[in-house]
Parts: C-alpha cells; sequence; structure tokens
C-alpha cells in the first residue's frame, strides 16, 4: 500500500526508506574504515547549543543487533506495517493493521496478548512480525518462534544425549519481553505440549509479558469438517487464551495467490 493512498485508514506509518537522515553515513573512500559523520566515531552526537545525545548510528547498530536477535526467519524478515497492504474493502484487515499500529505506539501500556486469528495467507505472520520490528525501532528486545518448532527443541532437550536442557529452550521464551508464537495449533499438542503452553502463555502472562499469537483455526465451525481452535488446543488452554489475549480475526483470500499472478505476468 502506497502511503499516499491510505486517506481511510487511521495512521500512516513512514517506510524507513522514506525517512531521511541526512548526516548519518560513512565519510570515508571505500578502502578506509567506516567513520559516521555525524559522531566520528565517538558514538555521541554534539547538539549546538544542547549538549550530547547518542548519535544514531549506535541506534541503527543497536536495531540491526535486537533483529538479529529476535529470531525471524528469513521468509519474514522483511515485513512491516509499512508493505503490509490490507485489501481493498476489507475492514477486518484495516482493523488489524490498526490494532497492530497501536500496539507499536502504545506500548508498554499494553494489558494482554494478541491473537491473529484467521486462515492461511491473510497475513498474520507478516502483522505480527511487522509489530516485532516496530518495537524493535523502539529499541524492544523481542523473540520470533514457530509453535512446532519451539515444541520440537523442548523435547528434543529431553533426550539425555542432549547437550541443552529443557531450561536452556525455555528460559528465553519466559524472559523474552515481547514474544511471537507463529501458528498455535498447527500440529495437535499432546496433553505434555498443551501444558507447556498453558505454562508459557501464563507465565508470561502473570509476568506482564507481551505474547502475540497466530493461528490458522477459528472459534466457529466454517464447515463440520473443519476443526475449530478448541478442538486443536483444548477447551482449557483456549480458554485461558480469552483472558490473556485479545483475539483479532483477519479475514481474506490468501495473500500469496497475489504472488502466483505476478510470476504469471512475469512471463
Ligand atoms: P498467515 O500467517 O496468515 O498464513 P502470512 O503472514 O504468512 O499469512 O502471509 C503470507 C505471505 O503473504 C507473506 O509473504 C506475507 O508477507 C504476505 N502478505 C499477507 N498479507 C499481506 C498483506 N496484507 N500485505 C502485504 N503482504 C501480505
Amino acid at each position: 500500500m502506497s502511503i499516499n493512498s491510505t486517506a481511510q485508514r487511521e495512521v500512516v506509518v513512514p517506510r524507513a526508506e522514506d525517512v531521511n537522515y541526512p548526516h548519518v553515513g560513512p565519510t570515508s573512500r571505500k578502502s578506509e574504515p567506516e567513520i559516521c559523520s555525524l559522531c566520528y566515531g565517538t558514538g555521541m552526537e554534539v547538539v549546538a547549543g544542547k549538549g550530547a545525545r547518542r548519535c544514531y548510528c549506535r541506534t541503527l547498530d543497536m536495531q540491526s543487533k535486537l533483529l538479529e536477535a529476535a529470531h525471524i526467519s528469513r521468509r519474514y524478515k522483511e515485513c512491516s506495517l509499512s508493505n503490509y497492504d490490507p485489501a481493498k474493502n476489507n475492514s477486518s484487515q484495516l482493523l488489524a493493521f490498526n490494532y497492530a499500529y497501536r500496539l507499536v505506539r502504545e506500548y508498554p501500556a499494553i494489558e494482554r496478548g494478541v491473537l491473529f486469528m484467521g486462515t492461511v495467507g491473510v497475513g498474520k505472520t507478516h502483522l505480527s512480525v511487522a509489530i516485532l520490528r516496530g518495537l524493535i525501532e523502539r529499541g524492544v528486545p523481542c523473540l520470533f518462534y514457530e509453535f512446532g518448532s519451539l515444541l520440537r527443541e523442548i523435547q528434543c532437550s529431553y533426550n539425555s544425549l542432549a547437550q541443552i536442557s529443557e531450561m536452556n529452550v525455555l528460559s528465553p521464551i519466559y524472559e523474552a519481553e515481547v514474544l511471537v508464537l507463529d501458528e498455535l495449533g498447527a500440529s495437535k499438542p499432546t496433553d505434555w505440549a498443551r501444558e507447556t503452553m498453558t505454562q508459557i502463555i501464563g507465565t508470561r502472562y502473570n509476568e506482564k509479558k507481551l505474547t502475540i499469537l497466530t493461528t490458522n483455526y477459528l472459534d466457529q465451525r466454517s464447515s463440520p469438517a473443519h476443526e475449530t481452535l478448541e478442538d486443536r488446543i483444548g477447551v482449557r488452554l483456549r480458554s485461558r487464551l480469552y483472558e490473556m489475549c485479545k483475539t483479532v480475526i483477519i479475514e481474506g483470500e490468501d495473500y500469496r495467490r497475489h504472488f502466483d499472478v505476478e510470476s504469471i505476468s512475469d512471463n
């Protein structure tokens, strides 16, 4: 969505490339070490008449370290609020975008986590990563995990030959200031996995740490053959999630179909 076409949108987020930081950048030629032209490598920028402040080059450096540590898969690394494009006349996508934007702006004054719910390809992971990116730009450490791979890592830690213990895997999950758990219910959990999920989400909620979840399963059965989220994760965990997360439903078609149309028109 181009920034100029956001008349109906509540907020406008500048794209990173549109933000001009004219003074930041290397002063040197290729063969010389790169030195910031704003702070000359000191990390502090002198502001005439006001004193000194942390230089923007150090902020960029910190952001890229936080982004690296967030464990976001390459496929989603570029997802941001500015390249989320709500489908025309789709109020659920616009509402979801606005909710994500407000969350980034108002954090840490957020009481409950978020559960993005919707069918495949409607942009749940995109928006979750966009929130992480927005928070990272504000200096908040974040972590992204796909549920299935988290459970596999925990299970693997039970293997006596494994070098890592369950706590090694779980501590970053408990401690991350903001955590995305993607694809809740993708695999049908065992009793143990349900217990682990409840424990993770409950502990984080009690510690007032923000957790963002996504699921492809809905609360209503769309057809007799389709399972609900409750079918997938159990009544107890679904009930805990009502308490701990605001449910944001995203409707629409699978956005990935766009890629197919684009590749046909490319040929
Ligand atoms: P879901 O998590 O709902 O299954 P994803 O977030 O993984 O869907 O989206 C699938 C792909 O489509 C990703 O590459 C994502 O960046 C892109 N995508 C989905 N919705 C949008 C959107 N509204 N604007 C831009 N890209 C989108």
